[in-house]
Formats: structure tokens, sequence, C-alpha cells
């Protein structure tokens, strides 16, 4: 836990590559290994079969000796009668000649060797007691017997291999055959291979190496010691283990290691012997194998590891230099949106200072044109009224008494008239009015058509008058509203002057949510001068004394404050025509 926790997010990297650079390799050396294991386990098999298959021929090839000279009359003669001896030496002599074995010879119920074919020899068998051999024994027993072991005579080893001699049912003596496999041992060490052959108590008989014969694998019990001691088996050897040591390699391969060489082994038992045969591989190419493989795929991981790296971090170079590219080309747009903002700032703060000086200017402009208008409506009263008050002061000097009331009666009017200027001019400033009720329009309508009821009489105007029978509510002024439509009913009079039959149109109507006021006449229509500036304050048309020009524009304002629409246009054929759109009040149309 300790050491993970010292493993911090950044090194895992690291420690992925360092697992994969030591990782692969080994992970390569074991199949490498493997691969080298089986085909030397191959190899091996395949040279055991040989080696197996030409010892097992070579002792095959003197079985059948003793048996044939067991059958032979003069031997079993020999044996039973007590014939000539010399004669069966020199019978063996030329069998053991014609047949290539090392010694031919007949041994007699009390296994003393009464003929040989080595009785011309110096060191010849005859007259050896043998009855203590295992294969003499076994033949007695009337059993073929097979035994290594070396002579006790010259010491010289050799494969023994026995039959009974019969005379009838008894087993009157053993003819033996005796098999020198040195030659053998010979080929192998010339061949340059390694293996042995080793006895049921373990000890090498055969080798290729003649250092390792009568050599043990393993040390041997006292109990074996003693068989093979009393069986004369091996005399004058010591029967030392070999310094060996086996283990078991991936499973399945078995390795020795004799001295300081390394082996792998392949043994098996051969059939039929108590003997088992062993093939040596030497081991020197596994490791180099295993070595240089592992040491290639190591360089060849960190060679592509070191590519890798050296392309990654030539990557990150470039990466880091669009980067840093991208964010120079980042701080050129900040620069420029911050200027851009800046100006904009500056442009929108320039502009508010235009517009309120054009507000300021345009306030300036219509008090000008209403001090124009103001002064040009007076002036002339005022003038006016100067003069009817001169001509006062000189007829009181001339005591003219009698003409001074007409004279004040006209400066009364123009007093009037003055009134009715300033009068209208309270009006345009007064703000929409807080008395603000739900009244039904058809009523206003009738009002202010009973006010004027008298100059349309008097103009001889007809009325086209076309209301719904429902009532239509709204809120609102309800004395402004009136003051709208007496306007627009008196500017119709004025208009319809000089037309001959003049009609005047009112209509009311509900659509939706609005209540839709129309009113018209057939006069000669909006003149083209003032058509566009109609609801400007000071235009007028009319003579002087008779229209300021305020009339529209003040009911323009009272419509806009009911939250309503002031439209003016000309009729098709002829006259003009106005209309007011104001909403319905909510509340009587929920109910
Ligand atoms: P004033 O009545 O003092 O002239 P208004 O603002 O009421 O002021 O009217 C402005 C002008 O609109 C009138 O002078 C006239 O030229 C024109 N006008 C208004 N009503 C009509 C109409 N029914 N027919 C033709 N012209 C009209």
């Amino acid at each position: 836990m300790n050491f993970l926790r010292s493993i911090n997010i950044r090194t895992i990297p690291f420690v992925i590559c360092a697992l994969i650079l030591l990782g692969i390799p080994f992970g390569v050396a074991l199949l490498v290994q493997y691969d080298y294991l089986h085909d030397l386990e191959r190899v091996s098999t395949e040279r055991l079969n040989l080696y197996e298959s030409t010892l097992k021929s070579e002792l095959k090839k003197f079985e059948y000796l003793p048996y044939l000279i067991s059958e032979t009359g003069m031997v079993a003669r020999l044996l039973k009668d007590g014939g000539s001896p010399q004669s069966v030496s020199q019978f063996l002599e030329k069998a053991n000649t014609i047949a290539g074995s090392s010694v031919l010879y007949v041994i007699n119920k009390q296994g003393v060797v009464i003929a040989a074919s080595n009785w011309r020899e110096e060191k010849n068998f005859l007259g050896l007691d043998l009855s203590f051999r295992p294969y003499f024994q076994d033949a007695m027993q009337s059993m073929q017997g097979k035994f290594f072991g070396v002579g006790i005579t010259i010491g010289e080893p050799g494969f023994y291999i026995s039959h009974p001699v019969r005379s009838g049912d008894e087993v009157v003596g053993v003819a033996v055959a005796k098999i020198v496999l040195s030659p053998l041992e010979n080929i192998w060490q010339e061949g340059g291979e390694t293996l042995f052959v080793a006895d049921s108590s373990g000890v090498i008989v055969l080798a290729s190496r003649p250092a390792w014969k009568y050599r043990t694998l393993a040390p041997l019990s006292k109990a074996t010691l003693k068989i093979i001691h009393d069986r004369e088996q091996y005399p004058e050897f010591k029967l030392r283990p070999l310094s060996s040591k086996t283990t078991v390699r991936l499973g399945f391969a078995r390795e020795v290691s004799i001295g300081n060489e390394r082996f792998l082994e392949n043994s098996r038992s051969i059939p039929g012997m108590d003997w088992t045969i062993s093939y040596l591989m030497p081991q020197g190419q596994l490791w180099e194998r295993t070595l240089g493989t592992s040491l290639t795929s190591f360089v060849l991981i960190g060679l592509a590891i070191l590519t890798r790296l050296f392309f990654r971090e030539r990557q990150q170079k470039r990466f880091s230099r669009l980067q840093a590219i991208e964010a120079g080309h980042i701080r050129d747009i900040n620069k420029k949106l911050a200027l851009e903002v800046e100006e904009r700032k500056r442009t929108e703060h320039e502009l508010r200072a235009a517009q309120e000086e054009l507000v300021q200017a345009g306030k300036l402009a219509a008090l000008g044109e209403m001090a124009t208008a103001i002064a040009h409506e007076l002036n002339q009263p005022i003038a006016a009224v100067k003069t009817y008050i001169a001509s006062c002061r000189l007829m009181l000097k001339r005591g003219k008494t009698e003409d001074l009331d007409p004279t004040l009666q006209k400066v009364s009017e123009l007093g009037d008239r003055m009134g009715k200027v300033t009068g209208q001019l309270k009006s345009f400033a007064r703000k929409s009015s807080d008395k603000k009720s739900e009244f039904d329009l058809r009523l206003a309508i009738q009002e202010s058509l009973t006010l004027m009821k008298h100059q349309f009489h008097v103009e001889n105007c007809e009325l086209d008058l076309n209301m719904s029978d429902d009532p239509v509510y709204i809120i609102g002024d309800r004395v402004r509203l009136e003051q709208v439509l007496i306007n627009l009913f008196r500017n119709a009079l004025d208009a319809l002057q000089e037309t001959e039959k003049p009609i005047i149109g009112v209509s009311l109507r509900q659509v939706k949510e609005r209540a839709k006021i129309h009113v018209w006449d057939n006069g000669p229509g909006i003149s083209e001068q003032v058509d566009k500036r109609i609801f400007e304050p000071f235009v007028t048309t009319k003579k002087e004394g008779i229209g300021v020009g305020l009339g529209l524009s003040i009911s323009y304002k009272i419509i806009k404050d009911m939250n309503g629409d002031f439209r003016a246009a000309n009729r098709e054929h002829h006259g003009a025509e106005f209309f007011v759109h104001l909403p319905l009040s909510r509340k009587k149309q929920d109910g």
C-alpha cells in the first residue's frame, strides 16, 4: 500500500514503460526457452530412440549364442558324462570368432567354468568359480540370465547372457556369452554425444564420458552396496555418486547439472532390461539463445519507446509552438475586442450625448416654434388692443364717451381671443388626468354630439350616426375624450364650409378587444400642406384667429394617454376620415 501510495499519477506512464521494457523481454525469453526446450526434447527423443535401438540390437545379436551352445550335444555330454573339455573349448573358440562375441564359456553344475573360448589365453576363464554370479543362478533356475558386471580375471566389464544346458529335464550346466560393449561407447564418444546407461541400482555402466563410468546418480544404500559386493559386480570401483542436481524447467524439461556442466536430460528405461538410457544435451545454446533474444527484444522495445518518446516530444513541441501562436492570435483578438468595446462605449457615450443634445435642441426648437406661434397669435391682438386703448384715451380727451363702448367691446373680444389661445396652450401642457373611470363610449359620443347639436343645425349639416346597440365600455377620462370628439366635429364643420350637402358620419364598432370610432365628412379632405404633419402642434390651414393648430395634437396626446391609436386619412372620393381605436375595459368584457 505504501508503495502504491508513493506512486503518483505522473509516474504511472514511466512505471508502465519500465514494466513493458522488462516484462516483454522476460516473456519473450520464456517463449524462446519453451520453444527451444521443446525442440531439444524432440531432438533428444530421436537420438534416444537411435541409441536405444543400437544398444538393443547389439545385445540381441548375441542373445542366441548361449542357447545354441546349450543345444550342442558335445556340451551337454561334457556336463553330464564328463566328455572332452578341450574339444568343447575349441568349439567355443571357433564359435566366438565367428559370432564376434567377447567370450563363450560353459559352467558346470557347481559353478565352475569347464570350457571357454579363451582357453588359449593366459588369463582364461577355465576353473573359475562363478557360482556367485546371478546369471549362473538364474540359468540354474531354468531361466535366461542377463547381467552386467566387471570380469574377475582381467577386470573387463561386459554383458553376460546365460542359458541352462539340459539333459532331459535336468539342468546340468550353464552356457554363457560375454559381450563387451566398449566399442559402442567409443562410437558415442567419437560422435561427440553425451549419454549413459545406468543399471537398476543407478550405477552408470556405459557412458560416452569415461569419467562417469561406475559412478552413481544418487548415493547407494548399504543394502544395495552389499548386493553389488556379493555379486562382485563392480569390484575395485568405489561407486561414488556424481555431483548432479536435477531440476524441472517450464514444467516438462529435466535439467541436470553434472559438475559445472548443465544438460537437458531425456531418459527412459529399456524394456526387457533393468537399464535406463539417458541422453544429455548441453544447455549452453539455450542460455545464449534466450539471452540473445531477450537482449534483442529489450533493445528493440527500448528503441521503440525512445522513438515514440522522441516523436511525442517533437509533437509536443510542435503543439506548444502552435499553442503559443494560437495564444498570440487570441491575445490579438482580445486586444482588438477590448479596443472595439472601448470604441463602442465611447460611441455609445457620444451617441447618448448627441441624443441628449438633440432632445435639448428638439425641445428648444419646439419651444421656439411655440414662442413664435404664441408671439404671432398674441402680437396682433395686443397691437390691436393698444390701438383701441389709444383711441379710447383720445375719445376721453375729446369727451366722445358715447363712442367708447363699441371700442371697449372690441378690446374685450380681443381679450377673449387671447384667452382662448392661452387656454388651449394650457390644455396642451396639461398632463394626463388621473380622473379615469369606466364608461360607455356610446354615451360619450351622444354627449359630444348634443354639445355640437346647435352648430350642426347652423351649418345645416347632416349627421350619419351608426352605433351598436350594446354598450361599449372603455376606461379613461371621459371629459377629455369628449373634447377629442368635439374637436373632430368642429374641424369637420370648418372643412365643410364650402360643401353643398355637408354630411358628418360617426360610427362605433367593437372589434375583438378594441372599440373603433370612425368620424368622417364629405368635405375637401386634408390638404397636402398639412397631410404628414397633421398631429404636430401649431399646424393649421385655418385663417388667423380661427385656428392655432393645437386641436389634433392635443387630441393625439389624449388618445395615446388612453393607450389608443389615432389616425387621419383622406376618403377615397372626397372628405377626410379619422380613426380612434381604444382598448375595451376588461372588467365589463369579463363580466
Ligand atoms: P386648427 O383646427 O386650429 O387648425 P387642428 O389641429 O384641429 O387645428 O387642425 C389642424 C389642421 O388639420 C386644420 O387646420 C386642417 O387643415 C386640418 N383638418 C382637420 N380636420 C379636417 C377635416 N375634417 N377636413 C380637412 N382638413 C382638416
